[in-house]
């Protein structure tokens, strides 16, 4: 499985990544944690990065571009890997887009993470407290003064990747102001329902939940989810060709509900 986890700093990104990693047993292949040890490292790209990911910027496209291929490259990432942090821009998808192709990868999904940006700060800070605490160093980028800074990054140059994948139809939008536990259920619950998970990791609650209250071609591509990997794509893609919206979104919309409304019902039961 080949995924984007996609979201502002903050977002949960990094969390989601932990439990999807340990569920499916695939990597995470982060360019901030990359990044860090580079500098750490003091290696000719951590020099180089250092001082432009302490003011909040964005290091070179061609840099984090060639630091993700050479990894993609690496044998624990054969089983599969979870992209946090990039692409962070259009030109850095478009490089990923060429890289796989190359490589005959194909991605699954983008994981959109759709967070309300006024909690952004709270969390950030809460995080850097939760780190100081553990007695480990706060990373110097977790400021107030900088997560701004990278708000609007995120905001000018990474937003609109939502919609460059939303046209290739990758996107999945999950909301990420659930708890984490929900947020983990919802991004198992819509990779099951494209037939991205293997049988054996689908999660049987969320599989009934959706099978009963979603379209029925996205009912479909979960039911069939349970059966031999090979069938369950091809009834997601049948799926797929037979929805009127596409599949990968209305998996999450919804018949037009927005993620937020899915949870509130959800959390009523
Ligand atoms: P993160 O841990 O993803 O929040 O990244 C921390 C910092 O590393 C960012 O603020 C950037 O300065 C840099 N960085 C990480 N990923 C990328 C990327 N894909 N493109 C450019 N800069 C990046």
């Amino acid at each position: 499985m080949r995924l984007i986890l996609l979201g502002p700093p903050g977002s949960g990104k990094g969390t989601q990544a932990q439990r999807l990693i340990h569920r499916y047993g695939i990597v995470q292949l982060s360019t901030g944690e990359m990044l860090r040890a580079a500098v750490a490292a003091g290696t000719p790209i951590g020099l180089k990065a250092k001082d432009i990911m302490a003011s909040g910027g964005l290091v070179p496209d061609e840099i984090v571009v060639s630091i993700i291929s050479d990894r993609i490259d690496q044998p624990d990432a054969r089983k599969g890997f979870i992209l946090d942090g990039f692409p962070r821009t259009v030109p850095q998808a478009e490089a990923l887009d060429e890289l796989l192709k190359k490589k005959h990868m194909k991605l699954d999904a983008v994981v959109e993470l759709r967070v309300n940006e006024s909690a952004l700060l709270e969390r950030v800070e809460r995080r850097a407290a939760e780190t100081r605490g553990r007695g480990e160093e706060v990373r110097i980028d977790d400021t107030p003064e900088v997560l701004i800074k990278r708000l609007a990054s995120y905001r000018q140059l990474t937003e609109p990747l939502i919609h460059y994948y939303s046209e290739r139809r990758k996107l999945l939008t999950v909301d990420g102001m659930m708890t984490i536990e929900h947020v983990t259920r919802e991004i198992n619950r819509i990779l099951t329902a494209i037939g991205a998970v293997e049988p054996q990791h689908a999660p049987k609650e969320a599989a009934k939940a959706t099978a009963g209250s979603r379209s029925k071609p996205v009912a479909k591509a979960v039911k069939a989810a349970k059966r031999p990997v090979k069938a369950a794509r091809k009834a997601a893609k049948a799926a797929a060709r037979g929805a009127k919206k596409p599949v990968r979104k209305g998996a999450i919309a919804k018949g037009g509900k927005s993620p937020k409304k899915v949870t509130k019902k959800r959390a009523k039961r």
